[in-house]
């Protein structure tokens, strides 16, 4: 690992209500990262992503462990620090897009430069250039309701990396994406998200993708597992598929 360390997380965790109705989420979950990477976090559904990248992006506060994104713990902000520091330096794809249905396409794309103070015009042509790099050129002006799922997937993506974020949370980014744009977007994303000053985390079930992360953080039941080289868990699911193949 080179460069500035970005992200240095220990013994994170988190339970969902008290009591009989207490669900443990993350047991101490480390996770130390520098700019300009690329990392993926996989498991099975349950074992935590969403909880930990949550947390990460500032958006839910732990019960226990220490964090530091760039110098700064997001626990330590009042909720009116935390909001501004979240629009300055945090990009966040949603599992469920979370589009504002009553506006365009452009405008959803615009909210992270409208919210923080830029002017209509350039939030709009920036906007505009993004809709454009993820290939929806000419449907600016339609409500999200009207683009089918892998669109409004796009326009989530757009509107994630428009504000030049420092780090990038994404959760499932190419779920609703044919393989061939799935690769285009990532390639946007790496390019976008990744930096001297910049860098993305992922969650992802798509073993088509992971050759994109620099490391695949694997999950399970609340913990980290294994740490895997990208490249290298790309190589290994593509002999196994070659040796069941040749088996069959
Ligand atoms: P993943 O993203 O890996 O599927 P999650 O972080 O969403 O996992 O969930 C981890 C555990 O926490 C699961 O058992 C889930 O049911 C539980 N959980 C997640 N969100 C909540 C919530 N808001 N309230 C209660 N339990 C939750
Ligand atoms: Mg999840």
């Amino acid at each position: 690992m080179s460069g500035t360390l970005a992200i240095d997380a220990k013994g994170i965790q988190k339970t969902y209500g008290t009591g009989d109705a207490a669900v443990t989420a993350l047991r101490g979950v480390d996770l130390s990262a520098s700019f300009g990477e690329m990392v993926a976090l996989v498991g099975p559904s349950g074992c935590g992503k969403t909880t930990f990248i949550s947390i990460l992006a500032g958006l839910l506060s732990r019960d226990g462990g220490s964090m530091q994104l760039a110098g700064v713990d997001p626990d330590e902000l009042n909720n009116h620090q935390r909001t501004l520091w979240r629009r300055g330096n945090v990009g966040f794809i949603f599992q469920q897009f979370n589009l504002v249905p009553q506006i365009s396409v452009l405008e959803n794309v615009a909210i992270p430069l409208l919210l923080r103070g830029d002017s209509r015009k350039d939030s709009l042509e920036r906007a505009a250039l993004l809709l454009e790099r993820v290939g929806l050129k000419g449907r600016e002006q339609a409500r999200p309701t009207k683009l089918s799922g892998g669109q409004q997937q796009r326009v989530a993506i757009a509107r994630s990396l428009v504000h030049g974020p420092r780090i990038l949370v994404c959760d499932e980014p190419t779920s609703a994406l044919d393989g061939e744009t799935g690769q285009r977007v990532m390639e946007l994303v790496r390019e976008q998200g990744c930096g001297p000053d910049r860098l993305v985390v992922l969650v992802t079930h798509d073993e088509r993708i992971f050759h994109f992360a620099d490391r695949i953080v694997h999950m399970d039941d609340g913990r980290v597992t294994r740490v895997v080289d990208g490249k290298i868990e790309m190589a290994a699911l593509r002999a196994a598929a070659a040796a069941e193949e040749n088996q069959g």
